[in-house]
């Protein structure tokens, strides 16, 4: 019996959990994570605009019920690739095989000023102070959000949290006197192809939206309420809303393998340099979109790749980078991207909808994953 040991319990680290249980007589999994529960990305929209509580939208790691897998909420405090050695605040474990899945952490400190005058929303935490401290107190004035740099996580988001807080600030009869500009280093709102960042520029001019392309805020001045560019310029707001610089977790950098900031990996198999050693998911340093989506794939294939080299095969496939992304475009329109990365000489997408079946495949995207890496089959 082969034991394989996943740090992280996100949306790569489940996903291979729960596929790695269809071996559950050949494979033995000790799935890590610091913390007592699993939230979608997506779901910290719904805290921020008060259709969720965190606490409605969490799923607790207790109820997973996979055959062979043993979850353990613990802090991991050390990875040894090398050796497969695993430290954590309880305990050690050694691996036959290892996959890091341990996603990418905010660095809200790099960027001055941000953590005492802006606000974000990539956190649950993050989410609920905007909602309560920012948003229920805002009269109208200028909305700046910043990407605050690159990769981030689920490129579309910053523009997702425009358009919802577009049609807020409707609703509160407060948009006419609300300006709403984003900033952002890439020169295109959704850059993996001409037509998707063209829908998106179209989406936020109809709303009034100002797109700042290319510009990156590197301060907040917070007395002023300025926030300071690369190229020195100052911009007023009265609202900022950071998109916070990502890195991988601490533990990740101090372990080796991220030598280049982000986990070096063979793009097609998903292994690391280090034998028997996997990392999927946000962590990675593949030059595409970080995001959910393609976090599991990515995970499907480490998956097959684990299985086939317990079985003594070849992996029959590569990974390609490819998912569907739901877009929240507002007023209850969900749209998709459909995208692939690494499957041909250049990525490609394409937006489909908006539509109220997506809208409802939304909905069943995230009770489909319940109950496949919680429920007991994988079904
Ligand atoms: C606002 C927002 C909206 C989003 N919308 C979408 C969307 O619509 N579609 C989509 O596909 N993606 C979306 N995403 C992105 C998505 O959430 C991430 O890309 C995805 O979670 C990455 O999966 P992962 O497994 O690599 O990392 P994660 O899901 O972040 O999991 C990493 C896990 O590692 C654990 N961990 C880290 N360090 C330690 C440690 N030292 N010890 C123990 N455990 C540790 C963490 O607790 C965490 O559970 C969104 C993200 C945000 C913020």
């Amino acid at each position: 019996m082969k034991h394989v040991v996943i740090l992280g319990a996100g949306f790569a680290g489940l996903e291979l959990a729960s596929r790695l249980a269809d071996s559950a007589g050949e494979i033995r999994v000790t799935l890590i994570d610091q913390n007592d529960a699993f939230t979608f990305g997506f779901s910290k929209l719904d805290i921020l605009f008060g259709r969720a509580d965190a606490a409605e939208v969490r799923i607790p790691y207790r109820t997973l019920a996979k055959p062979g897998v043993e979850f353990r909420q613990e802090r991991i405090t050390a990875i040894d690739p090398a050796a497969r050695r695993v430290t954590t605040d309880q305990g050690s474990y050694d691996a036959d095989i290892l996959a890091v899945a341990l996603g990418a952490e905010y660095d809200v400190a790099a960027t001055p000023g941000f953590a005492e005058g802006g606000f974000e929303y990539y956190s649950i935490a993050g989410a609920e102070r905007m909602r309560d401290e920012a948003l229920l107190t805002f009269r109208g004035g200028t909305i700046l959000i910043g990407v605050l740099g690159q990769p981030y996580k689920c490129p579309p988001a910053p523009f997702e949290g425009a358009f919802l807080l577009h049609d807020q600030l409707v609703e509160r009869a407060i948009r006419d006197d609300t300006e709403i500009r984003v900033i952002a280093p890439m020169a295109a709102p959704v850059p993996i192809t001409p037509e998707v960042s063209q829908r998106f520029l179209d989406e936020l001019a109809a709303r009034e939206i100002e797109y700042l392309a290319q510009k990156r805020v590197v301060e907040l001045d917070v007395p002023s309420k300025e926030a300071v560019l690369e190229s020195g310029e100052r911009l007023h707001y009265d609202l900022f809303v950071g998109i916070p610089i990502h890195r991988v977790p601490a533990v990740v950098a101090e372990s080796g393998l991220a030598e280049n900031g982000w986990v070096t990996v063979d793009r097609d198999t998903l292994l690391t340099p280090f034998p028997d050693v996997y990392a999927v998911g946000d962590c990675v340093a593949i030059p595409m979109a970080k995001a959910g989506v393609f976090a599991e794939n990515a995970a499907g294939v480490a998956a097959d790749g684990i299985v086939a080299r317990i079985w003594g095969e070849e992996l029959g496939r590569r990974y390609e980078g490819e998912g569907n992304c739901y877009l929240e475009f507002g007023s209850g329109r969900v749209a998709q991207v459909q995208a692939n990365f690494l499957g041909g000489p250049s990525p490609t997408a394409t937006v489909v909808g908006p539509s109220e079946e997506l809208a409802a495949n939304k909905k069943a995207f995230a009770s489909d994953r319940r109950a496949r890496w919680f429920g007991a089959t994988s079904a």
